[in-house]
C-alpha cells in the first residue's frame, strides 16, 4: 500500500495553486472536475504520491460544507490498494464505516470509496484503485 494522494480543500484552485505550484515548486501536472464528488481538483505529483487539491463546483459540494466548518486543510487521504472491492469487504467485516459500500469512478477514471472519519480517528480515509 501508498498514499495515492492528499486530498486539501481550498477556496479555488487559482489561488491555491499560487502557492502549491508557483511558491513550493510543484507542479500541475492534470486538472479535471469530477462531477460526482462537484470538485474540481488539481494533482501535483510529490515523489511516488500527489497533492490533490480540491475546489468545490457547488454550494451543496462536500468542499463546501467542509470549508464553512473548517476553512481549509486536509480533507482527506487517499490510500491506493490493489482491490478496491476486497479492501470494502474485509473493512465492512472488521465493522468500519463505510460512506461508498461499492467503488465509484473518481478523478483521471480511477475506482474509489471513502471510508468515514469515525471509523478512522477523525480522518476521511478514501481508497484508489489505479485503472491500467
Ligand atoms: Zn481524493
Amino acid at each position: 500500500m501508498k498514499i495515492n494522494h492528499l486530498g486539501i480543500a481550498t477556496k479555488g484552485l487559482t489561488e491555491a495553486l499560487k502557492f502549491w505550484e508557483d511558491a513550493l515548486g510543484l507542479e500541475n501536472v492534470h486538472t479535471e472536475v469530477v462531477e460526482d464528488q462537484k470538485v474540481r481538483v488539481a494533482m501535483l505529483p510529490l515523489g511516488e504520491s500527489r497533492i490533490e487539491l480540491l475546489e468545490p463546483t457547488s454550494e451543496d459540494s462536500p468542499i463546501s460544507k467542509f470549508l464553512e466548518k473548517r476553512g481549509g486543510g486536509i480533507h482527506h487521504v487517499a490510500v491506493e490498494v490493489d482491490d478496491i472491492k476486497a479492501a470494502l469487504a474485509k473493512l465492512k467485516k472488521e465493522g468500519a464505516r463505510l460512506i461508498d459500500e461499492e467503488p465509484r469512478i473518481g478523478a483521471e477514471g480511477c475506482l474509489v470509496a471513502f471510508v468515514h472519519p469515525s471509523s478512522a480517528n477523525g480522518v476521511l480515509l478514501e481508497l484508489v484503485q489505479s485503472i491500467e
